[in-house]
């Protein structure tokens, strides 16, 4: 069993991570309203991937014997003035993520809590992963920016993700 505060910090994460999720396709909305399809594709399979993150901790509660308990997502930002701006944000928002997981982490070592250390190490890993992604994902923009052309080829690299 988990003590009752580490059930509560999951139960918060699982907010996140469908305020993540939220957040992913409000600017998939957008991508798709400027025209960039190929944006919204990579942010829409982001958006299935971070409920999956959801759902992951969910399912360590419920193995557990917690309840899962939701919350009210806050409403995410509608509109970014470019790209470019849209990943700088999700990559901010990537490091608040791994810095919330790593404050679990550390309450889970303070209260010499093994098996929530176990679970979480998924999670860490996949964090690196996040921000590496959208790095490269920011990189590739910044690199296009004032090249329609460039723009373009872009878009299509990231209409390449799959699920
Ligand atoms: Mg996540």
């Amino acid at each position: 069993m988990i003590s009752k505060k580490m059930a509560k910090e999951i139960n918060k994460q699982i907010n996140r991570e469908f305020f993540s999720a939220f957040l992913y396709q409000s600017m998939a909305n957008d991508a798709m309203d400027k025209g960039f399809q190929g944006a919204a594709n990579w942010l829409n399979v982001q958006f299935k991937e971070e409920q999956e993150h959801a759902f992951r901790f969910a399912k360590y509660l419920e193995d557990q014997g917690a309840k899962v308990v939701f919350e009210a997502i806050e409403a995410p930002k509608t509109e970014w003035a470019d790209l470019a701006e849209m990943f700088k944000d999700a990559l901010e928002h990537e490091k608040k993520v791994t810095a919330w997981i790593n404050g679990i982490f550390e309450l889970a070592v303070a209260e010499k809590d093994f098996a929530t250390q176990s679970m979480l190490k998924w999670f860490v890993d996949e964090q690196v992963e996040e921000e590496s992604s959208v790095s490269d994902v920011l990189w590739m923009l910044e690199m296009s920016s004032g090249s329609k052309g460039a723009m373009y080829m872009a878009d299509k690299t990231l209409g390449k993700r799959e699920e």
